[in-house]
Parts: structure tokens; sequence; C-alpha cells
């Protein structure tokens, strides 16, 4: 069965039916970019808790369904606006950009594109030179081609490597800008709506298969968790060879974010099997009476 990425999932939003789901459709691994939470945060804490649960239990509950979690840490511009707040999340993120499985600093860039997303995406930039990582960078959904062009200004301004840096959300109308600048174009599939697999299947013929990546970016709102099997189905359909759908929903993104040293291969093909009798901090995925599900060599000795 072919092996998927999902490099841009909100986990903490979906359900154990969605982890099961993705698993049984090939994905291996996912990268969570850190985010807002579809309300701003009020406290410094809530951050703290956030973060906490990135690299913590959202990593243990999508191991205890086969599939190997990482996660981007960062403060997204939507939230950089509360400049009080985004000063004390600036304090924070040192602490968190080291632990296992950052992959890289993100989603930052802009949103309204004010002057305070402005001064953190900066600054953010600036910490991800520091840490060695890279930046997945969210561009606005207002005003897409400035605020797209408008991040890689600033990220060159900035001495930034584009081969480090993952330039999210695009479309027909960004993409040729962010491949000839040398950046990673990533591709969010959202069903019903502006950017569809039928259109992902064009960009992929257009451009070929070189730095572009396909992702979910699944949340609490109308999204897919398998907008990327999904997709590699279509684009198989549609006559795109093999090897390039390979590129953009799995080999791309494993390139693109091991930069970080964070994440390999070996990570998923390596991985031990699924054993639901684990627990983290005491906490199980397991309610009341559930039989844990428990596989591969564990298996084997009861039989
Ligand atoms: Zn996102």
């Amino acid at each position: 069965m072919s092996m998927y990425i999902d490099p841009h999932i909100h986990l903490v939003s979906r359900t154990t039916d969605d982890y099961e789901a993705m698993q049984k459709a090939g994905i291996v691994a996912t990268i969570e970019p850190a985010f807002w939470l579809g309300q701003p945060r009020t406290e410094v804490g809530s951050f703290k808790d956030y973060f906490s649960t990135l690299v913590g239990w959202e990593r243990f509950r999508a191991s205890q369904f086969g599939i190997v979690h990482y996660c981007t840490m960062g403060l997204n511009s939507k939230e950089a606006n509360n400049i009080a707040l985004a000063e004390q999340v600036m304090e924070l993120l040192p602490l968190y950009v080291g632990k296992e499985g950052v992959v890289a600093i993100g989603e930052i860039g802009y949103d309204d594109q004010t002057e305070a997303e402005d001064r953190f995406y900066r600054e953010q930039l600036e910490l991800a030179k520091e840490v060695d990582l890279p930046v997945l960078i969210h561009t606005p959904h207002r005003d897409k081609k400035k605020g797209t062009y408008r991040s890689m200004d600033v990220a060159e301004e900035h001495g930034m490597n584009p081969g480090w840096i993952i330039v999210d959300h695009n479309n027909e109308e960004t993409v040729k800008e962010v491949l000839d600048r040398g950046y990673w174009a990533g591709f969010t599939i959202y069903p019903h709506t502006k950017m569809g697999s039928e259109r992902m299947v064009e960009i992929v013929k257009q451009y070929g298969p070189e730095r572009i990546i396909v992702n979910s970016a699944a949340d609490w709102g109308i999204s897919d968790p398998l907008a990327v099997p999904k997709t590699a189905d279509l684009m198989r359909k549609m006559g795109i060879p093999e090897e390039h759908v390979q590129m953009v929903t799995y080999r791309n993104a494993l390139t693109a974010f091991s930069l970080s040293g964070q994440m390999d291969e070996n990570d998923w093909l390596q991985a031990p099997p699924i054993d639901q009798t684990k627990k983290m901090s005491g906490n199980s995925v397991l309610r009341g009476g559930q039989v844990p599900r428990v596989e591969g060599p564990a298996d084997r000795v009861e039989n």
C-alpha cells in the first residue's frame, strides 16, 4: 500500500475515527502546525498548555493509532495582533522549539497584514535561524497574492534560505512565483471549495512534482483528514505518473521537514506496533471495558 504524509493537519480537533481512517488510508506521519483555536486565547498559559499538548498527549494519541505525529511551533498571525500577549508567547517559544518532534517554526506569516503581524513574523524568522529549523508560512486568505509575495520578500530580507521555507495555502495565482523563487509550495485541499483535488491535479500536470506538497489542513471546520490520499487517488486516475504522486503526497514533505533533524523515515518504518494498552501519565485512549488494539509481535506471542 502507498504511504502518505499529511504535513498540515490540526489533529487536536479531530476524532479517533479520523485517526483510524487515516491509518487505514495509508497516512503514516502527520505534522500539526501550532495555530489558533477558533477563538483568541486570553492568557499565555493557554499557549503553554497547547504547545505541551502538541509535543505530549497528541503525539501519544496518534501513536495509539499507528501514526507518527510531529508539530511546528509558533505564534500564529491572528493572535500576533494582541501585542501584550504575543510578547509573552515569544518568551515562551524558545522553551518548546527544541522539543522532540518539532520540525519547523510555524505556521507564521500574515493574516490581515498588520504592523503587529509583520513584527512577530520577523521575530520568528530570526528565531528559526537561531535554532536551525525550517519555517512553515501561512499565507493570508484575503489579499493572498500580495501577502504571499510579501512573506517571501521579508524572509529574504532576513537572509533566509528559500529551500528551508514551506509557503503554504498556495493557489494558481501564487504557485509560479513561489516555485521560481526556490521555496516549497504547500497546497491545502479544501472539500467543496476553491482548492479541490481536481485543481490540484491540474497544478501538478502543469508545474510537475518538484517542491510541491499536498496537505489537508483539516481542523475543527469543514475539512477532510483524508484529503491527501484522496487527491493521490485522483492524480493516478488522471494519469499522473506514480513517482510524481508519491513526491507530492509523501517524499517532498519528508525532504523538506527532515531538514529539522527531527523527522526520519525510520520513525514509521521501524515504529513499534500499535499497543493501546499503553498509557501516558496514567491516561489511555480507551474508555471503560473497550478491547485494546494490540498489533504485531505482541499479537503473535499471544497466539
Ligand atoms: Zn493550519
